[in-house]
């Protein structure tokens, strides 16, 4: 099954296993008991393997919900979040059964709990306080009342979040493929997969393939969009398909579906920072880049200009004049008040605005570099953006 044995099970601290719907569910949607007590088999030997308890991000709860109360295809927003709420019960009490005695912990997340610092630091306490209570989290995208803006979509995104938010070093997504071709393996009967992977900010869109099954909602352009959080954050990513016994495999050492290597690790709070969407600009000039990259914090001078509207504390994309974006970062004054200080020394702040806060635009602090590419051999002809959540469950 896999490229040959390794010695050992994986060393990892802590490794966060997400199960798609459709390796969770019959072709109905119904919950489909012995797959998912397989994946509880699994999930316990990485246990055994590793010494430490495995995060679980399940899906399923939408699929479930649907069967159960009957609802067909499209659904309206409403039955989606009543498919949601009935679904996630019925999920949560397999889980439990196939995983007893040891309890389960729910945790129910939505956008915001990633995306603004406070609800992340919750969300982070809530899910060590579980694992140290003995408990196996499971956790799913609080879709009942998560909806439109308030979602992050898809469950490999969330997947990869979830992760950070437990400073894994491994992120394995259970699928219905075994890996990444080089190809569609739908369509080219030559692709191949792709064993091991450096950097997955060099794939393109002929590995994503395309949609998952009519039960899930990613892909693997969804697959490769985690597999790149996880990585800038430091944790590597196995794409794996064959269910509980895939896991059982990883636990025994096996090498098997494709692994995408960790980038470099950082610190919690920059990993957090260099992974927000920025919610507006900050221009900067040259100068102010060397000084990013050399350490140090950006001041008014380095500022040329402002796009989009932010307050103080939200995070902002720091751009080159060339259009990188080369660092994420809290800024220390609003929109208005970048504009009126950029290009000014830090002693004419007080002038300008009444009265100087900060000297620094953005404290070398609370700062995240955000890495150039890679240029290798497999360079892509699109970078794959995610694709949106489907919008038919
Ligand atoms: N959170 C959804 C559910 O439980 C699944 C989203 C996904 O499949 O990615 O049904």
């Amino acid at each position: 099954m896999g490229d040959g044995a390794r010695a050992s099970a994986p060393a990892w601290r802590r490794v966060v296993v997400k199960v798609g719907s459709s390796s969770l569910t019959d072709e109905d949607g119904r919950i489909h008991p012995p797959r998912l007590w397989a994946i509880a088999r699994g999930l316990l030997a990485l246990e055994e393997a590793t010494g430490r308890t495995p995060v679980l991000v399940s899906s399923g709860a939408g699929a479930a919900g649907r069967e159960r109360l009957g609802l067909r295809l499209p659904l309206t927003l409403p039955q989606k979040q009543a498919a949601a709420a009935v679904g996630q019960g019925l999920l949560m009490l397999e889980w439990a059964r196939a995983l007893a005695p040891r309890p389960v912990a729910q945790l129910l997340l939505s956008a915001g709990d990633v995306h603004e610092r406070e609800r992340y630091v919750n969300a982070k306490n809530a899910l060590r306080a579980s694992l140290e209570a003995g408990a196996v989290p499971v956790v799913n995208e609080n879709d009942s009342v998560a909806t439109a803006e308030l979602r992050l979509g898809d469950n490999d995104t969330l997947s990869a979040w979830v992760a950070t938010l437990a400073e894994a070093e491994a992120l394995i997504l259970l699928t219905d493929v075994d890996g990444l071709y080089d190809a569609d393996p739908r369509r080219s009967p030559d692709a191949k997969r792709l064993a091991e992977v450096a950097d997955p900010g060099v794939l393109g869109a002929e590995v994503a393939g395309g949609r998952g099954s009519a039960r899930g909602t990613g892909g693997m352009a969804t697959k490769l969009h985690a597999a790149r959080i996880a990585h800038d954050a430091g944790i590597e990513t196995w794409i794996v398909g064959g269910g509980g016994a895939a896991l059982e495999a990883i636990a025994r050492g096996e090498r098997i579906g494709t692994r995408i290597a960790a980038g470099r690790t950082r610190p919690a709070r920059e990993a957090w920072l260099a992974q927000q969407h920025g919610v507006g600009r900050v221009r900067i000039d040259d100068g102010a880049v060397r000084a990013l990259r050399s350490g140090r914090s950006l001041l008014p001078s380095g500022v040329t200009g402002c796009d989009g509207t932010f307050r103080f504390g939200d995070a902002v994309d720091l751009v080159a004049p060339d259009g990188t974006v080369v660092a994420r970062g809290l800024v220390n004054y609003d929109r208005d008040g970048v504009v009126a200080i950029a290009g000014r020394h830090t002693r004419e702040i007080a002038s300008v605005l009444g009265t100087k806060d900060y000297d620094e635009v953005v404290h070398r602090d609370d700062l995240a570099l955000i890495d150039a590419p890679a240029r290798t051999g497999v360079e892509a002809a699109d970078p794959v953006a995610p694709e949106p959540a489907r919008e038919d469950r």
